[in-house]
């Protein structure tokens, strides 16, 4: 089955998805995904590459994420054209692994994105980690060192709560300690699996 497992930054979606991977599931993290695809060599950076320039490769070839970050973050055209091509690759990416997994696993999709990119359409359940935005301001401040401003910043960035929420089949709460998210992640498995 494919489970989507999605969060705000900060929210313990990271944590949850570590639980789910010593339970025995097979876990897609989206943020290697998305490296992989524009690892030197790939369809993805040559493509990447004629779009926007050899000004944003390196000179040993790879991608130079801070260039490339520069160029799309302010301009939403060059953004829309970038996950034209990074999306699709991702997705193809997931399959592949998804296939290798076999038809028995049960395969998370760790995506931070799953909902803002419409991709939790394509997944059998789908499971937010949930927390108060205040707590996610709190964690990247405390555990991450980001300063609230820019916590806040890359929270607005992404979907609100309320959205996220309404996509979701199971939350997971994470408003307790780390003890509490793992025992609710056991839950789920057995309800899953019973399921
Ligand atoms: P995400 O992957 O959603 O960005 P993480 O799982 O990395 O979030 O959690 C963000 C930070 O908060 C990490 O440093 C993590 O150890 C910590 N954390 C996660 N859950 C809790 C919790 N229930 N109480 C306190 N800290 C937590």
């Amino acid at each position: 089955m494919r489970l989507g497992l999605t969060g705000g930054i900060g929210s313990g979606k990271s944590t949850a998805s570590t639980r789910l991977r010593e339970l025995g599931a097979t876990v897609l993290d989206y943020d290697q995904l998305a490296r992989d695809v524009v690892e030197p060599g790939s369809a993805g950076l040559a493509a990447i590459a004629d779009r926007f320039g050899a000004e944003i490769l390196r000179a040993d070839g790879t991608l130079d994420r801070p260039a490339l970050g520069a160029i799309v973050f302010a301009d939403p055209a060059a953004l829309k054209d970038l996950e034209g091509i990074t999306h699709p690759a991702i997705r193809e990416r997931a399959a592949l692994l998804e296939r290798e997994a076999g038809p028995d696993a049960v395969v998370v999709h760790d995506n931070a994105l799953l909902v803002d990119m419409g991709a939790h359409r394509a997944m059998d359940t789908v499971v937010v980690v949930d927390v108060p935005v205040e707590t996610q301001v709190q964690r990247l401040v405390e555990r991450r060192g980001l300063t609230e401003a820019d916590a806040r910043a890359r929270i607005g960035a992404q979907l609100s709560r309320e959205e996220r929420l309404a996509a979701a089949d199971h939350v997971l709460d994470n408003s307790g300690t780390p003890d509490d998210l793992r025992a609710a992640v056991d839950a789920l498995w057995e309800t899953l699996a019973r399921s």
